[in-house]
C-alpha cells in the first residue's frame, strides 16, 4: 500500500473510489454505466439532490444559501466571483500563488485594495494587521494556502463587508460559520471528489446587485434556478462527490473528522519540529496548515534533500516534494488520509535521521 501525500488531486475514501468504480459499471441497477446515462434521468436528479442536501448538513447551511456544482475548476471562481459580486471595489487579502491569481482576475473587474500580503517572507506567515475598507463589496480570503501551507482557520470579522472565500483545499476538514459568508467555492479535487467539479454555496440575496452584463454560464442564477443543471454538469466527480459526503457523514460529520486532522497534523508537526534534520516552513503554529504541512531540511542538510526523497519513495511515501515556489517537502494530509501514513512518514524521517 502506498502513502499518498499528494496535494491536489489528492487522496480520495477507499469507499469513496469503490463505490465510484461500482457505478461506473452498473449505476443505480439500471443495467448501464454512469457515464452513458442522462443526467436528467430520475437516477441522477438523486444523486444531485442527496449531494446538496448532505452538503448543507455537513456543513449546517443556513436557509437563504444555495449548493452549485460547476464545472472550471477554483481557478473559474477567481473571474466568476468578481463578475458576480463586484460593483465598484473589492478587498482581497494576499497570502500566496492562489490568492494573488484571484487577485490578478479581479481586476478584470474593477478596483481591488489588497489589504495585506505575506509575500515579503514568501508567504510563510497570515498577515494580522490589516483594515478591511467598509467601502468594499467584499472582502475575499483563501482559507488554506495549499503551496505554503498556512491556513486561516477562524472565520475573519469583515465587519458589514461580504465575505467571500475559497476553500479549496480545507473545506470539510474543520467547523466555520456559514452565516457570516456570501460566497465560498472549493476545487473538488482535495477534500471532495475527483477534479471537474467546483462547489460553490452562495448567499441567494447577495446576487443581483452589479450592472455588467454577464455570459449565461458565468452568471450564478443560471445555476442556481437549474439546480447546477442548466447544462450538463460533471457527472462522475459528483456521483464521486456524494459518496465522499456519506462517507464523512458515517465517521460523524466535521466535528469527527476536524479531530483526526488535528491529530494528524499534531504528529507531523511535532516530529519536525523535534528532529535534528527538518524545519517547519511556517515558524508561527497559529499559522500553520492542518491540511498541507510544509518543511524543508535544515541549512546543514540541504544536500541531503533528494536523498531523502528516494529513501521516502523507497518506503512507500507519495507525493511529498514541496511546490516549485515553496521548495523542499509538502505532507498533505487530507481527511481522507489515515493516522497510519502519517505515522509511516514519521517513522521514515527518524528512520533516515539515525543512517545520516
Ligand atoms: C488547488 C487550488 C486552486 C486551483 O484549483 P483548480 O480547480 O485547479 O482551478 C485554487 N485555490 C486553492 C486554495 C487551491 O488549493
Amino acid at each position: 500500500m502506498k502513502h499518498n501525500f499528494y496535494a491536489g488531486p489528492s487522496i480520495l475514501s477507499q469507499y469513496t473510489i469503490k463505490n465510484t468504480a461500482d457505478a461506473i459499471i452498473n449505476f443505480a441497477d439500471m443495467g448501464l454505466s454512469i457515464l452513458e446515462i442522462s443526467h436528467r434521468s430520475k437516477q441522477f436528479q438523486a444523486v444531485m439532490d442527496e449531494a446538496d442536501a448532505l452538503v448543507k448538513e455537513l456543513l449546517e447551511i443556513p436557509a437563504g444559501y444555495s449548493v452549485l456544482w460547476l464545472g472550471g475548476g477554483a481557478s473559474m471562481q477567481f473571474a466568476m466571483a468578481p463578475m458576480n459580486l463586484l460593483a465598484k471595489k473589492a478587498a482581497y487579502l494576499d497570502t500566496g500563488v492562489w490568492a494573488s491569481k484571484a487577485i490578478k482576475e479581479a481586476k478584470l473587474f474593477g478596483e481591488v485594495d489588497v489589504v495585506a500580503s505575506s509575500k515579503d517572507r514568501n508567504y510563510s506567515y497570515i498577515p494580522r494587521d490589516y483594515v478591511i475598507p467598509q467601502d468594499a463589496d467584499y472582502f475575499h480570503y483563501t482559507s488554506n494556502n495549499t503551496i505554503y501551507g498556512t491556513e486561516i482557520r477562524k472565520d475573519p470579522d469583515a465587519g458589514k463587508v461580504r465575505l467571500v472565500a475559497d476553500m479549496s483545499s480545507d473545506i470539510f476538514s474543520r467547523k466555520f460559520d456559514v452565516s457570516k459568508y456570501d460566497l465560498i467555492y472549493g476545487g473538488a479535487q482535495k477534500n471532495l471528489a475527483p477534479a471537474g467539479v467546483t462547489l460553490v454555496i452562495v448567499r441567494d440575496d447577495a446576487l443581483g446587485h452589479v450592472d455588467r452584463v454577464l455570459p449565461t454560464m458565468l452568471d450564478y442564477r443560471t445555476h442556481v434556478k437549474k439546480g447546477s443543471m442548466f447544462n450538463t454538469p460533471p457527472v462522475l466527480p459528483i456521483y464521486a462527490a456524494l459518496q465522499t459526503l456519506r462517507y464523512y457523514k458515517q465517521l460523524g460529520g466535521i466535528d469527527v473528522i476536524e479531530k483526526m486532522d488535528l491529530d494528524k497534523a499534531a504528529k507531523l508537526y511535532e516530529a519536525i519540529d523535534s528532529s535534528r534534520m527538518f524545519k517547519a516552513n511556517v515558524p508561527n503554529h497559529e499559522d500553520r496548515s492542518i491540511m498541507n504541512v510544509t518543511f524543508v531540511m535544515k541549512p546543514e542538510y540541504a544536500e541531503l534533500e533528494k536523498d531523502f526523497l528516494d529513501y521516502a519513495a523507497a518506503h512507500d511515501i507519495v507525493g511529498i516534494k514541496g511546490h516549485r515556489d515553496a521548495g523542499g517537502f509538502r505532507a498533505s494530509l487530507y481527511n481522507a488520509l489515515p493516522m497510519s501514513s502519517v505515522e509511516a512518514l514519521v517513522k521514515v524521517m527518524d528512520d533516515f535521521q539515525k543512517e545520516h
